[in-house]
């Protein structure tokens, strides 16, 4: 369906929801993790392209709780005033709209506030001018009938679903639907079932694993600490450093790069055992603690260097990785030289910065060029190597 056809969606907050037990408080105006269970819906809804407006059904002795929850929201329509039963008062929703009416609706519990931008453009998609779509997950527990806690039948779960909201619908065939609904004896406890009993179709599409009803305080306590876990996740950051090195060709037999040693007509000069690819790698990840370079923490003055395997280098740097509550999460390196030929030797590369700094062989890449001769490089006067480290920081 195109995105130019008008949708409402219609947030459900009239019930009085007190099984949450916070003295006389609706559930849908507790705070939770911060702002009112309502305004975590309102949010979802108001950010939401697909949706061109928001209506709140409330209960009338709400209107002070409502107005104090919409004032940092932009002006909404209504609100709807509520009925007695949940049926009624989406009823009273749907009439409300019905001067200016939508082409579609999406009727939503305000006591689910994990409802997320996916589900809503997902239900969206599903509706078309006959069917209404409702999100649903599988019925996974065995299920039990019991008479005073004593069991006296097993449920056949079999093509058993629990749904969710926001459910949607054609707008037009809803409101026939709970018209017809609020002449038949029997009440029902969602619009899929009102529109079921229209012989409208309705389908189902993906629910969400979060998208929880609020209902008891075990719900808003379990909910608020798993939205403090999501919340910590949001606080790791990812930062990037970048490091460069070059080390002279002179007189020897072989050369040693990130660890491994490569027979080679030259070796390299330095103060060391003269690994530029690991000290590249080294001044990568000093470059994204933030933490000075190589030289900084390994003086050439300081003999204590002297010939030194690289290796403790690396292991120095990883070590300050884990100090500071980060990780490493990716190492890329690149070597630029005519010879001795890297590809032969990649394999054993990695595995040796795995082993040197216990990080998984695939969060390493080792690559190699030439210089197609030119520059230093290419006269093969010495080696360079570049590197990219990545680390993920816990801010919490
Ligand atoms: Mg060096």
């Amino acid at each position: 369906m195109a995105s130019a056809l008008r949708t409402t969606a219609l947030i459900v907050a009239a019930g009085r929801g007190l099984r949450a037990g916070q003295d006389g408080l609706a559930k849908q105006y507790r705070p939770f993790a911060g702002k009112p269970v309502l305004a975590w819906s309102l949010d979802v809804f108001l950010c939401h392209p697909r949706i061109t407006d928001v209506l709140v059904v409330i209960h009338p002795d709400d209107t002070d709780l409502y107005s104090e929850v919409v004032a940092d929201f932009p002006p909404l329509p209504g609100p709807a005033i509520g009925g007695q039963t949940r049926q009624e008062s989406v009823l009273n929703g749907l009439q409300h709209l019905s001067d200016m009416p939508p082409d579609q609706v999406l009727i939503h519990d305000a006591a689910r506030p994990f409802v997320t931008d996916q589900l809503i453009t997902h239900v969206c998609e599903c509706i078309d001018e006959a069917t209404g779509a409702v999100p649903a997950r599988a019925v996974v527990e065995t299920l039990k009938r019991s008479v005073s806690g004593v069991i006296t039948d097993t449920v056949d779960r079999t093509d058993l679903f629990a749904v969710q909201t926001p459910q949607g619908f054609p707008f037009q065939r809803l409101l026939a639907a709970h018209r017809l609904a609020a002449k038949s004896v029997k009440t029902f406890t969602d619009d899929a079932s009102v529109f079921e009993h229209a012989e409208g179709k309705v389908i189902l599409v993906d629910g969400d694993r979060q998208n929880i009803k609020l209902t008891t305080q075990d719900d808003f306590t379990y909910a608020e600490a798993q939205l403090l876990t999501t919340a910590n996740k949001a606080r790791t950051e990812f930062r990037t450093g970048q490091g460069f090195d070059v080390h002279r060709f002179e007189a020897g037999d072989h050369v040693t790069l990130c660890g491994v040693e490569i027979p080679h007509s030259q070796t390299l000069a330095g103060h060391s055992d003269a690994d530029v690819a690991l000290h590249a790698l080294t001044d990568a990840i000093l470059g994204a603690l933030g933490d000075g370079d190589i030289g900084t923490h390994y003086p050439p003055s300081d003999l204590t260097w002297k010939g030194a395997d690289s290796r403790i280098f690396l292991q120095g740097a990883a070590e300050k990785v884990r100090d500071s509550n980060a990780r490493l999460t990716h190492l890329d390196l690149i070597i630029i030289c005519e010879a001795p030929k890297i590809g032969p030797h990649r394999d054993a590369m990695i595995a040796s910065i795995a082993d040197m700094i216990d990080l998984d062989p695939g969060r390493i890449s080792v690559k190699a060029t030439t210089s197609e001769r030119l520059g230093f490089t290419g006269r093969e006067e010495g080696i360079a190597a570049m590197a990219i480290a990545t680390i993920e920081r816990d801010m919490s």
